[in-house]
């Protein structure tokens, strides 16, 4: 089932031109579309379903520094920088609260890598803090379990999936970009190599420049141009519940379960793992790519052989782009995978044990999310070389709400050509085929 996102409405008539034409409508093609538009530039945003339906309304809502990879640490820190900003300029409630990220833990080990991360963090002016037992104890009152200690970051926040995309689409627009919902892009048409055009199931739209943002989908469009990016689709899992007595103003992550407050008086609850992984024909064909990821996050994972399988194998590697994409399709619209009912059940069981104040907490609704996840889980914010005029902003592994507002922007400061808000390097497309080694940072 889907969660709730605010709705908004279509621009009608799609532009015969543009500057920039941003394709999918998440938090990264929104937040694209809000500062390019800011810059006085024309723009289009073409979404296959609705903005925010997929990943960007499906996710816990933790807009987080803490944990990152130090690749990524400038890209959260500057995020959620304009987390506050957006906030602030919106019309419209995100939900964006500073309400900090709390971990806590019964394992040595996890305090070891906490203390290993930190002291990179510090280096990237994250204050995130140790904390000891005691000092856990008073971080997480009314709960049962004997923490022997924690990591803190205040200043994280958290906000409204709901809301969110939807709200930054609404500031885009207002800043002069048109967004056109249930449009497809088929794909670009070049003219000496470069973009000319992008073509989309409602017309044609002249530009020089397309950033796309389509999350899990980004791999088949850029198939279809004949550049192979690895990013392949990972299943999670989240549920709201109902009403419930406030443990804490923010977030919670333990390994038992995940909390994190809501605006409507309930919490997103989920678990770290397992995640489900569907075999399909890419997983085969980028096997080499992801071993290592595999070897690292291979025990937290379900792996499946099946109907996923199939599907891709049926789905056409490439097609005119005057007639219907792949993404046309009824199945295609607004990706809605099932959940997993035995994670939430058990994540519920463990809360209740551990929090008596939430012993009646019930699950009021669960949904499914297809993460685009990258061999190194950290994602691709660069100019396509083979496609100039091409920039891609996908593969965020499972981090990319929180980081959105950012890589939106450094997508735009790319395709434009003005000083990234942070160092591009760690994003570059050319580590997915250059032989370079891709592999997730651990230590954390
Ligand atoms: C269960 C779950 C929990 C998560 N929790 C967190 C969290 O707490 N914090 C965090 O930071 N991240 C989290 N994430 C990850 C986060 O949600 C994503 O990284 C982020 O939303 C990615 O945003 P996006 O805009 O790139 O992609 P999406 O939100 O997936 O948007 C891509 C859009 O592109 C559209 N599209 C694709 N192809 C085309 C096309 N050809 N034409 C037109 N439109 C197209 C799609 O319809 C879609 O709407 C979680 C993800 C899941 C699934």
């Amino acid at each position: 089932m889907s969660p709730p996102v605010r709705s908004i409405t279509s621009d009608e008539t799609l532009p015969q031109s543009a500057d920039l034409v941003i394709i999918g409508g998440g938090i990264v093609g929104c937040s694209a579309a809000y500062y390019a538009a800011s810059r006085g530039l024309s723009v289009v945003v073409v979404e296959k379903g609705h903005v925010g339906g997929e990943q960007s309304s499906r996710n816990w809502g933790w807009v987080r520094q803490q944990g990152r990879a130090v690749a990524e640490m400038p890209l959260s820190r500057e995020s959620l920088r304009l987390w506050g900003e957006l906030q602030t300029k919106s019309e419209a409630d995100l939900g964006f609260r500073h309400a900090g990220v709390l971990y806590v833990t019964e394992d040595q080990p996890d305090m070891e890598r906490w203390e290993r991360w930190q002291k990179k963090a510090a280096q990237h002016q994250i204050e995130s803090r140790l904390l000891s037992a005691t000092e856990a104890k008073a971080m997480t009152p009314g709960c049962t379990i004997p923490w022997i200690g924690g990591l803190y970051t205040e200043n994280d926040g958290r906000a409204e999936p709901a809301l969110a995309a939807p709200g930054i689409a609404e500031m885009a627009r207002k800043a002069g970009a048109v967004i056109v919902q249930h449009c497809a892009a088929r794909g670009l048409e070049l003219e000496a190599g470069r973009v000319s055009a992008v073509v989309t199931e409602k017309g044609r739209i002249k530009t020089s420049r397309a950033i796309g943002a389509g999350g899990v989908w980004s791999a088949l469009f850029c198939r279809r141009h004949g550049v192979e990016v690895p990013i392949l689709g990972v299943r999670h899992t989240a549920a709201a519940t109902t009403p419930a007595p406030e443990v804490t103003g923010g977030m919670i992550g333990t390994s038992p379960f995940t909390i994190r407050r809501r605006t409507d008086g309930g919490y997103t609850l989920s678990k770290r793992s397992p995640l489900l992984f569907e075999l399909t024909p890419s997983a085969f064909r980028h096997f080499f790519a992801f071993w290592p990821a595999f070897l690292r996050e291979g025990k937290s994972m379900k792996i499946r052989f099946g109907r996923a399988f199939f599907e891709a194998l049926a789905t056409p590697k490439t097609w005119p782009l005057d007639g219907p994409s792949p993404f046309e399709k009824e199945s295609a619209r607004v990706l809605d995978p099932a959940p997993d009912p035995q994670l939430l059940k058990l994540a519920l069981d463990n809360l209740r044990k551990a929090y008596p104040a939430l012993s009646k907490t019930e699950l009021a609704m669960s949904w499914g999310g297809t993460i685009d996840a990258t061999p190194d889980a950290i994602p691709v914010i660069s100019a396509v070389d083979p496609i100039p005029g091409f920039f891609l902003a996908a593969g965020h592994s499972g981090h990319g709400f929180g980081t959105g507002p950012a890589a939106g922007h450094l997508a735009v400061d790319l395709a434009t050509g003005v000083a990234p808000i942070v160092d591009p390097a760690p994003f570059r497309f050319s580590r997915m085929v250059d032989g370079s080694k891709l592999i997730p940072e651990t230590g954390f």
